[in-house]
This record gives C-alpha cells, sequence and structure tokens, in this order.
C-alpha cells in the first residue's frame, strides 16, 4: 500500500491534492480531505462552490485533473465507478419508471447475480429498513416524493457499500418530509455505520445531521469541523456569514483584546489573535450573543438602543436594535418568547444589554 504517515487505519477515504479544471475554470483547488470510518460528514458551500463536483470525482462519474483517492487503503483514483465501493442517491430519486419497488432494490444485486431467494430476502429487509414493508410490488409513480427518496436509499444500500454518496437528497421535499427524513437518513447512518458523504447548501440541515462539515468556497475548504465547531468557531469570515446569522461591527483594535466600535469600548475575551493597536478589523457577533436582565450584570460591553422591528421565529424572535453607543447601527439580536414579554420588546421600546465578550469574533 502507499499509505502514507497521515493515514490513519479509521480513515475510510483519503483525497490528496484532488484539483479540477473544466476547461478555462478551476473549480475544485487542491483538495485534501479525510474522511472516517463510520461518519456523517456534509460538504456544505453556496452553488457553484464544487461540492458536487466533488462527490462525482469520488463516485467516478467526473475525473480529476490531478490528485489521488485511496478508499480503505485502495487506490480507486482512476477506477471507473462500477469497479467502486459505493452506493450513490441522487437529488432526482432515479428510480427506473418500469420496475417495480423490489425490482429497482434488487437491481445491484441482480447485476452481481445473486441467487434469487438471496435477493428476496435482502430486499425485504431493506424495504422494512426504509419504512416500506409492503410497497415492493408497486411504481416509482405510485409513490410520494419522500417514499421514493427512502427506495433510492433501499437501492444505494442494496450491495452493503462501504460509502455512501447522498447528492442534495432532501431538496426535492417538502419543508415536512425533509425534515422526517432528515432524522432517519441519520438514524439509518449510524445503525449500519456506513461512512457517509451528503452534499448540501443547507446549513440547518448539516447542522442537524453531521458528525463533521466540510464547508467549501471557491473550489477550496474553508473549514473542516464538527457542526459546534463551525457554528461558535468559524475559522474565517465566510464561514461566520454562510452558517448562522451574523452581525458584521467595523471596529479599529486598542490592544490586549479591546477594540473601538463607534462610541464604544468592546472587550473580546475569547480571541488570542493579537491585534495592534490601530489596525481595523470587524467584529463578528450572534444574534444571540447578547445579555438581558440580571444576565448583564457584571457584563462588559454594556450597550442601549431601540428595538426598530421584531421578526416572529416561532419559538423565538429576531429583533432589529439601533444601538445608541454605534452611532445608530443596527444589530439583529434574538430573545425567546419568555424575553419578549418580560422585557416588553416591541417596535419602539428601549433596552438594555451588553454584548458577550467571549462571543466576539475578530477577523482583520
Ligand atoms: P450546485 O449546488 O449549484 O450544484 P456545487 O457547489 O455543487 O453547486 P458544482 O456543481 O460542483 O458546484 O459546480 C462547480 C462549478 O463547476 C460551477 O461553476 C459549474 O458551472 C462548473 N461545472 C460543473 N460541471 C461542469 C461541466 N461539466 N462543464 C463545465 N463546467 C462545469
Amino acid at each position: 500500500s502507499f499509505a502514507s504517515p497521515q493515514h490513519h487505519t479509521d480513515t475510510a477515504l483519503a483525497i490528496t491534492g484532488v484539483h479540477k479544471r473544466f476547461d478555462k475554470v478551476t473549480v475544485l483547488k487542491h483538495i485534501d480531505l479525510q474522511v472516517r470510518q463510520g461518519e456523517m460528514l456534509c460538504l456544505l458551500g453556496p452553488s457553484g462552490c464544487g461540492k458536487t463536483t466533488l462527490l462525482r470525482i469520488i463516485a467516478g462519474l467526473e475525473a480529476q485533473t490531478s490528485g489521488r483517492i485511496v478508499q480503505n487503503e485502495r487506490d480507486i483514483s482512476w477506477l471507473p465507478p462500477v469497479k467502486r465501493d459505493y452506493g450513490i442517491v441522487f437529488q432526482s430519486y432515479a428510480l427506473f419508471p418500469n420496475l417495480t419497488i423490489a425490482e429497482n432494490v434488487a437491481y445491484g444485486l441482480v447485476n452481481r447475480k445473486k441467487p434469487r431467494a438471496e435477493i428476496a430476502a435482502r430486499v425485504a429487509e431493506l424495504l422494512k429498513l426504509v419504512g416500506l414493508p409492503t410497497s415492493g410490488e408497486k411504481y416509482p409513480a405510485q409513490l410520494s416524493g419522500g417514499q421514493q427518496q427512502r427506495v433510492a436509499l433501499a437501492r444505494a444500500l442494496a450491495t452493503s457499500p462501504r460509502l455512501l454518496l447522498l447528492d442534495e437528497p432532501l431538496s426535492a421535499l417538502d419543508a415536512l418530509e425533509r425534515i422526517r427524513l432528515r432524522g432517519e437518513i441519520r438514524r439509518l447512518q449510524q445503525k449500519l455505520g456506513v461512512t457517509t458523504i451528503m452534499v448540501t447548501h443547507d446549513q440547518e440541515e448539516a447542522l442537524s445531521m453531521a458528525d463533521r462539515i466540510v464547508v467549501m468556497n471557491h473550489g477550496v475548504i474553508e473549514q473542516v469541523g464538527t457542526p459546534n465547531d463551525i457554528y461558535e468557531r468559524p475559522a474565517t469570515p465566510f464561514v461566520a456569514d454562510f452558517v448562522g446569522k451574523v452581525n458584521v461591527l467595523p471596529a479599529v483594535a486598542l490592544g490586549q483584546g479591546r477594540f473601538r466600535a463607534g462610541r464604544l469600548e468592546l472587550h473580546c475575551s475569547g480571541e488570542r489573535g493579537d491585534y495592534a493597536p490601530g489596525q481595523a478589523v470587524r467584529l463578528y457577533l450572534r444574534p444571540e450573543d447578547r445579555a438581558v436582565g440580571h444576565e448583564r450584570e457584571g457584563q462588559p460591553n454594556r450597550v442601549s438602543g431601540e428595538v426598530r422591528k421584531v421578526e416572529f421565529l416561532g419559538s423565538s424572535c429576531l429583533a432589529e436594535m439601533q444601538i445608541d453607543e454605534l452611532d445608530g447601527q443596527a444589530l439583529q439580536l434574538c430573545f425567546s418568547l419568555n424575553q419578549l414579554h418580560d422585557l416588553g420588546i416591541q417596535a419602539g421600546a428601549r433596552i438594555d444589554l451588553a454584548l458577550r465578550s467571549e462571543r466576539i469574533r475578530v477577523f482583520p
């Protein structure tokens, strides 16, 4: 084997220096990525960032311009799709319309010339696994989108591949089905322990389903981390912006973790990076990183402001507040419904709060 020193045995897939050009356009720039055995990895990024192309290269449906892919110690870089070991589910269910559900699920097993009885037993097991035990004789058109996607999942898992590839599998479904299937896919993936790579542009989907998220932008990886890492410790302004809501404040460094924004001197205790006094920076603050009421006592970064408008989000609300000390710059801040009532948050109300010093992130 060509195992390199950083190639651990818990690595299911090692992607090294994968580069992709279409004519003159570079779509992937020397991607390095290690996928761990049994994990659910989400490739997350805006349209056109190259995530689908990376998935298709892993599947052998697209050829990389250069770079290597090793799956469980086997170099698959230049193998055709049929010689690779994976199951795949696409956004558009892609079932064979003229085959029954059972025949669709059996497809890969028939190709492998498995005995008929073994196929029948396996198909029944898979349909049960995806919650469609009695649909085997139906045709795809007789099923809902969500049910068809469950069949596609069963078909992808039929040959017990060591890798499951999911290309935006939920984006064609309505909101309720999408959330239901998120949970089902995750449960199934964990139960089977199958290494899974899912492409999505939906941050909520990635945050709720992934063990680790790979945030991509313009053909490069911006950050790899757990959902919590990505949300709480974004490595770059792009990640902070793309995942979750964020307020951005232009500021000037004063040294020793202090920054001036408008007329406010802010302490940012969570930031280790030291900025030279006078350097221009941007402070990133999530809507929930504020303290109100008794939580505010003893906190630095106290501000006051007027609520301009309130947007209801269900169990919480997002208030736009004009902050006096920031020369009127508006911040989007979120509050629970209890806080909304207790503090009388409504358009025109004045509120005192503190910006949480340990939660503010600083970028040049
Ligand atoms: P989306 O969610 O919109 O599919 P993505 O992040 O998955 O976005 P890709 O589909 O990987 O992005 O596409 C990345 C870039 O490569 C895009 O600019 C796209 O136009 C280009 N591209 C993809 N396939 C081809 C192709 N076959 N020929 C030329 N350019 C391509």
